[in-house]
């Protein structure tokens, strides 16, 4: 029967129990981590290996998706500039409708499901429709970023707290963060999705005090091959984010003058030569 069940699960079947009634399956929010494969958990690993369907987005590496079993559906909703895009609602609605069919649906995100992830509002859909969901965390982008650059979040006598902040707000207005207690000295500040906003962050920062000598640090496409690193100041963060594309995390506090600036060619060349 679970055999049966499974097969028809695979073959996108509406599954029936012994009896007839139909079966729910479940939604997995599942954190991929910030690009390594090496970096996903086993829970992870095992979670994604079972899934009948996966439903991801844009941040999530081809190495981790190869992963998947190959009759496993994957579902894109990674946000294109020339293809429709899905909303946030049509997403939720997708993922409980194939648990409702009775498929086991891995919704896979990168880094961490619930830092920046709005995998909040896929639980809530999943609660409201008494679809059953389950959580699994992944290593969130900031922890990565710091791993690569040999600077710590936290630091005895320089970094007594750490702060993850979004940059990204409504169009044309910046984003509506506590700049007082951001400006404290001896705290790291993470900005997720802040690229574009570099610079009224770091005015506004400078403003409220925090000193334009502040190490800061970017990093883009952490723990991927092309993973950029590049070392300033917070008075100098927005001229330098100018020259990245992203995905890329803005870090701005004294314990980032430990942090170790990489290109990708440099990296590359290192690689070449671990090889040869
Ligand atoms: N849930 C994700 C964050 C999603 S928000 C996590 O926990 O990491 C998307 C933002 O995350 C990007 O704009 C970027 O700021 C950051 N990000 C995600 N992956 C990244 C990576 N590999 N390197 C640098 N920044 C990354």
């Amino acid at each position: 029967m679970a055999q049966r069940q499974a097969e028809g699960r695979r073959r996108g079947l509406v599954v029936l129990d012994g009896k007839g009634r139909r079966t729910t399956g479940a939604v997995w929010l599942v954190g991929a981590g910030p690009g390594d494969p090496e970096l996903l958990t086993i829970k992870a690993l095992k979670v994604f290996q079972k899934a009948d369907v996966v439903v991801h987005d844009g941040l999530v590496s081809d190495e981790i998706l190869a992963l998947a079993p190959a009759d496993a559906r994957r579902v894109s909703v990674a946000k294109r500039k020339s293809r429709h895009s899905y909303s946030q609602d049509e997403i939720n609605r997708m993922i409980v409708a194939f648990a409702l069919e009775g498929l086991e649906v891995v919704r896979l995100k990168g880094g961490d499901p619930f830092i920046f992830g709005r995998g909040g509002e896929e639980l809530e859909a999943c609660r409201a429709a008494g679809v059953d969901c389950h959580v699994v965390p992944g290593v969130t982008a900031a922890l990565a970023a710091s791993a690569g650059a040999g600077a710590p979040l936290t630091h005895r006598g320089a970094a007594q707290a750490v702060t993850f902040v979004t940059g990204h707000a409504a169009a044309g207005k910046e984003p509506d963060l506590d700049w007082e207690s951001l400006a404290r000295a001896n705290q790291t500040m993470v900005i997720y999705m802040g690229l574009s906003q570099a610079a009224p962050i770091a005015a506004r920062l400078m403003a409220a005090g925090r000193a334009a000598a502040t190490p800061a640090l970017i990093v883009e496409n952490a723990s991927r091959v092309d993973e950029r690193r590049l070392v300033t100041t917070l008075s100098g963060l927005a001229e330098a984010a100018s020259g990245f594309s992203g995905p890329a995390l803005l870090i701005v506090g004294e314990a980032m003058a430990l942090a170790v600036a990489r290109e990708p060619a440099e990296l590359t060349a290192l690689i070449q030569e671990a090889r040869a």
